[in-house]
């Protein structure tokens, strides 16, 4: 009976490898790809647990259960964040690193993808136990993470604060390393930019689509699921541009003003109290509600399964822009394209995040540090040509941007493992 319970419950939450897989064999499908690429692409090249006994501030000690997951080094060093939840697993994990070996391809980045996880609820840890935990993590993956090797960064649940103590870890080993993992703080060799840039990308990618749709920013209204780093900035970027916010959430739920929410002012109470709770300036629903919502614009910006077969018919925006990884799980595809909507896949919405992490790592090699300004200038065009190349493809094939972005990294991966010969 117990086991049918937990077949029943692992069943009931998509597996995000299975969806990354589902879109990676539609896409491979299409363009016809050889069986070699396939079975190099569909598996990780390298996986790793690790456990971590830690002591705890009550004196007692906890073995906490980490991954790193290399997904594929063919396009350069394998990069990617770290993510700190309750609820990280392998299968995510595993995800996750595929989509960024796809994001830094389809953007064109010197990268292959990885990354990696801890299954802990940061939000009860204390800063000493983070540190000890994120050290512990450090020293035990030492010898995969390197400048040349494989590159850390942000993820949920992690910032700056943890990217700061990976890189000081990892240098007691091996001396001063700034260029081994990204998104330090400013102070350690971080760059200028790249707090904002993932909701940037969100920001610009959201633009393009909705000139592509024929209509003009002012007029759009737009949700936001998610309050985080991605998505408190890609809603005040976005406002900032003239679109108006008339839904945010977080895990307390839903906030809701006809008339536009001033995000600016959400941020703030955001930053007083921890959460939305209690927001003033908009009615709380649910975010059920707010993914339901009759939009122009949604941006799924928390995490991966939000839109899955179960309510995919209910979603009425004309245009959703993930700033999430893997928000719409593979099962929904179907009903989504069916309805005729435009979305703006993770791998493209979310990957100025990573590309500004390049230009952290380029700048760390280098020496010599670039201003906001030029960070920006370097990062649009990757991005706006990233974008217009997938919705040609998208168009060539007359499949959707999803497909169309796997379509477009899969033909570089594919070259390039073709070119590296056979061994
Ligand atoms: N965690 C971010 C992502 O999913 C950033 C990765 C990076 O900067 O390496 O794209």
């Amino acid at each position: 009976m117990a086991n049918i319970n937990a077949a029943a419950a692992h069943q009931a939450k998509p597996s995000p490898y299975d969806s990354f897989l589902a879109r990676f064999n539609v896409a491979a499908d299409i363009i016809n790809l050889d069986q070699r690429f396939r079975d190099i692409l569909s598996s990780p090249e390298r996986v790793m647990i690790v456990n971590l006994p830690v002591k705890l501030d009550d004196g007692t000690t906890r073995v906490f259960e980490g991954y790193r997951v290399v997904h594929s080094t063919v396009m350069g060093p394998s990069k990617g964040g770290i993510r700190y939840a309750s609820f990280v697993d392998l299968d995510e994990v595993k995800a996750l690193a595929g989509w960024m070996t796809f994001k830094c391809a389809l953007v064109g980045l010197p990268y292959g993808g990885a990354k990696g996880g801890i299954t802990l609820n940061p939000k009860i840890r204390s800063t000493d136990e983070l540190e000890r935990i994120t050290r512990a993590y450090t020293r035990a993956l030492k010898d995969v993470f390197g400048e040349d090797s494989d590159i850390p960064a942000p993820d949920m649940g992690t910032g700056g604060r943890e990217m700061a103590w990976i890189f000081h870890e990892y240098s007691r080993t091996y001396g001063y390393t700034p260029g081994v993992v990204t998104g330090k703080p400013l102070h350690l060799g971080g760059s200028k930019g790249r707090i904002p840039a993932t909701g940037w990308g969100v920001m610009l990618t959201s633009l393009l689509a909705v000139e592509k749709l024929g209509k003009k920013v002012e007029e759009c209204t737009c949700a936001v699921q998610g309050f985080g780093n991605v998505g408190s900035w890609a809603a005040k970027l976005l406002s900032d541009e003239g679109m108006k916010i008339v839904a945010i959430s977080d895990h307390t739920g839903g906030y809701y003003n006809h008339d536009g929410i001033d995000v600016r002012d959400a941020v703030k109470h955001l930053k007083a109290h921890g959460t939305l709770e209690s927001y003033h300036g908009a009615t709380p629903f649910s975010n059920e509600e707010l993914l339901a919502m009759d939009v122009d614009v949604l941006v799924p910006a928390a995490i991966e399964n939000v839109i899955t077969k179960d309510n995919a018919n209910d979603i009425k925006a004309r245009l959703i822009v993930e700033g999430a990884n893997g928000p719409v799980s593979s099962d929904a595809d179907a009903i989504l394209d069916e309805k005729g909507m435009l979305i703006v896949p993770d791998i493209l919405a979310n990957s100025g995040g990573v590309t500004v992490s390049y230009f952290e790592w380029v700048q760390n090699r280098r020496g010599h540090y670039y201003s906001e300004e030029e960070i920006r200038d370097k990062t649009a065009p990757i991005l706006s040509e990233a974008f217009e190349k997938v919705y040609n493809t998208h168009k060539e094939y007359n499949c959707s941007m999803r497909i169309a972005a796997y379509i477009v990294a899969i033909e570089r991966l594919a070259t390039g493992i073709d070119l590296e010969g056979n061994y």
